[in-house]
């Protein structure tokens, strides 16, 4: 930047540090450190008409103060104006506050006034000591977020400074600037921090004048950028090329009992390119459940295999792990792949086997979290997929990783992110979307009925059964507690035994020991259980395709994505399936909002997009590493518009003008960008 930009801000020693707690360190980042909202203090307004809700300044002579001690301490001055009386009351105080209101001083005071019992009265205001006829400011008082012991008025004298000196010039070029309908960044800047006399305060604070745009943009650019370059530095490393030498593909294609969807086809094509690439793909696949995703990923393993090189396969919990160890191992084992198993469960002998396995021929490894811990070494890895990726935690997906060097990665999420969202979570990742399902499935129906009327539910289930398809029974989530949520699983589990009398009742869990689980599960597939009595556990990727009820109790506590999840698990065979959601009311707003949710729609994207406009984009996917600390004026929902724009801006900026580029990135990020990589 120009020559002082990148220099520290000038002020004491111990100023500067509390600045720096609210990331304020460089002169630049002054800047970019824009007002939360504004006062108008360029009038005065008598007292007499002081009152309707709006802050107002009036400018008063005090008459007397004194401390009430009932009901709580506090500072009461009289004062007036020609107009009316008014009282300025303080809960805390310090005693220069109190004599600077001594009778006698002229304060302008700032804030609401209330129109009391005892007549006008203000609580709390900024006030300011002032002499007889002393001039008003001309502009509006920007309010600055701010830290404890830095005053507005201190902040706002450092501001006002750096934009005096500080390099303004725009990182947008002229052109791009006019195309994009954005005004000048230095304009911007200054209107900003000094809006004009006059300025519509409401169009301001509701932050749609062009200036918050511009603003907004530059921010969503920097993200963007900052992303943008985290994926290019990835293609600088290498990774084995993985070009298949065999059929093995081909062969699996030809043994399945369906075709490939166009979805999963165009899926699979982009993982097959990337794969041949000397860096190392990222690349997220995303579908919605049932969408098919595990084929794709088999089809990824062989093309891996076949070049020569190790796949491993990752999944959340045993049960599916197990599942996909099961299904993998069906359909390559024939075609002589060595197939290899780790979990936390798999203990002694058969854990040594497998391990060794791992570190020499095994070509697929499938297991759970089992996979990266220390012990675990892989002869040869080069493609490591990680299933339903959003239950890892970062640094588990990247272990994996470093288990092999520097190996391709396909990560899969059944957890649908809108797409702006994906944008700004994902902007380092490739994403491919599987947009389709695989032909044949009925569409779900969706039942809501009220706890008073389980019984009805009985009748309905047996029916079910009676038809040979199986059913899930989905325990209340209670989150508080684990031992409670075991006792209501067993609790349910011997009344539904009971109920269905005649029927076999299973129960799974999360305290039962895997091979228990396994058991249950394998039970289940094998259609010897009729209804399956589970917690969550059940939540993700299990497939049971002659499975085509699923009963939630207590759906109201369930959020969306894992009612979705829970619905996921039926629908997936050729009969019509259905979905029941049982319901204790009262329901409050949210919980209301959800149900009418999940009842109206089936496509997960849609459900995403309405989770993330009940929701907020922050409790949406969790604390993922990602852009959106960066973010701190634009919101995702409400600007979308300029996350797409920046998205082609920033590809085209880092490679046209990466000086730019830099220069960007320094004055809207700084240091901020550590975050992204924390
Ligand atoms: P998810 O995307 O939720 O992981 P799965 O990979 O578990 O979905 O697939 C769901 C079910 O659909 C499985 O039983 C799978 O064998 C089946 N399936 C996958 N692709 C197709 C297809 N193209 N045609 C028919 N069935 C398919
Ligand atoms: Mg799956």
């Amino acid at each position: 930047m120009g020559g002082d930009g990148a220099a520290p801000i000038r002020a004491s020693e111990a100023l500067r540090k509390k600045l720096a707690k609210i990331g304020l360190q460089r002169e630049a980042d002054l800047l970019v450190h824009l007002p939360l909202r504004y006062e108008d203090e360029t009038c005065i307004t008598p007292v007499a008409r002081a009152a309707g809700g709006r802050p107002v300044q009036v400018e008063v002579v005090v008459h007397g103060n004194e401390v009430q001690y009932r009901p709580r301490r506090q500072l009461i001055v009289r004062a007036a104006d020609a107009s009316g009386e008014i009282t300025l009351r303080f809960f805390s105080f310090y005693p220069s506050q109190q004599a600077a209101l001594s009778a006698g001083s002229r304060v302008r005071a700032f804030g609401e006034v209330r129109g009391g019992f005892f007549g006008a009265e203000m609580v709390h205001p900024r006030f300011r000591k002032v002499g007889d006829d002393e001039p008003l400011p001309t502009e509006l008082t920007p309010i600055y977020p701010s830290t404890a012991g830095v005053a507005n008025s201190a902040l706002h004298k450092l501001i006002a400074r750096a934009l005096e000196s500080a390099d303004l010039a725009d990182t947008l070029p002229d052109e791009l600037r006019q195309q994009l309908k954005l005004p000048g960044l230095a304009r911007s800047l200054r209107f900003l921090h000094t809006p004009p006399p006059g300025t519509d305060l409401d169009t301001l604070h509701a932050r749609h004048h062009p200036a918050w745009r511009r603003v907004k943009f530059d921010e969503v650019l920097a993200q963007q950028l900052s992303l943008r370059r985290a994926w290019l530095a990835r293609r600088e490393q290498g990774a084995p090329v993985l070009v298949a030498r065999d059929d093995l593909g081909a062969r699996l294609l030809d043994r399945l009992p369906f075709g490939l969807t166009g979805a999963q086809l165009r899926a699979m094509a982009e993982i097959a390119r990337d794969l041949g690439q000397p860096y190392p793909m990222q690349r997220l696949l995303q579908g919605d459940v049932g969408a098919g995703k595990t084929i794709v990923a088999a089809l990824a393993a062989c093309q891996a295999i076949s070049a020569g090189w190790q796949a491993a396969f990752m999944a959340p919990t045993e049960i599916l792990a197990e599942q996909h160890y099961l299904k993998l191992a069906a359909w390559l084992e024939p075609l002589g792949v060595k197939v290899a198993w780790l979990s936390g469960s798999l203990k002694g002998k058969a854990r040594r086997e497998q391990l060794a396995a791992a570190a020499a021929d095994a070509q697929l490894i499938v297991g759970t979290h089992a996979l990266i811990q220390e012990g675990v070494d892989f002869a040869r890895l080069g493609l490591a997929i990680v299933d339903e990726q959003h239950r890892f935690g970062v640094a588990q997906r990247l272990a994996l990783r470093k288990k092999g060097s520097n190996p391709h990665q396909l990560m899969m999420s059944a957890t649908p992110i809108p797409r702006t969202l994906a944008m700004s979570y994902y902007a380092d990742l490739d994403v491919t979307v599987l947009d389709e399902l695989p032909p044949g499935r009925t569409p779900i129906k969706t039942r809501l009925i009220a706890d008073s009327r389980r019984d009805e539910l009985v009748g309905f289930v047996k029916k079910h059964v009676e038809e040979g398809r199986q059913a899930y029974w989905v325990c209340p989530l209670i989150e508080e507690s684990e031992a409670l949520q075991l006792q209501t699983a067993q609790e349910t589990y011997a009344t539904l035994l009971a109920e269905f009398s005649g029927l076999t009742v299973g129960l799974v869990h999360g305290r039962l020991k895997a091979d228990e689980k396994q058991a249950v599960m394998a039970a289940f597939a094998a259609g010897e259980i009729d209804v399956l009595v589970a917690t969550t556990v059940i939540e993700v990727g299990v497939d049971v395709p002659n499975a085509s009820l699923m009963v939630i109790e207590h759906a109201e506590r369930f959020g969306l994505s894992q009612l979705h999840q829970l619905r996921g698990r039926v629908g997936r065979g050729a009969h019509e399936s259905s979905c029941v959601l049982i319901y204790a009311g009262p329901l409050g707003e949210v919980a209301r909002q959800r149900l009418k949710i999940i009842y109206e729609h089936t496509d997960g994207f849609e459900i995403a997009r309405r989770d993330l406009q009940l929701r907020g984009p922050g409790e949406f996917v969790g604390s993922r590493q990602s852009g959106v600390p960066l973010l701190r004026y634009a919101d995702l929902e409400a600007d979308a518009d300029l996350v797409e724009m920046a998205r082609g801006v920033a590809e085209n900026m880092l490679t046209a003008h990466p000086e730019l580029a830099e220069r960007h990135l320094q004055r809207w990020l700084g240091s901020r960008e550590e975050l992204l990589k924390s």
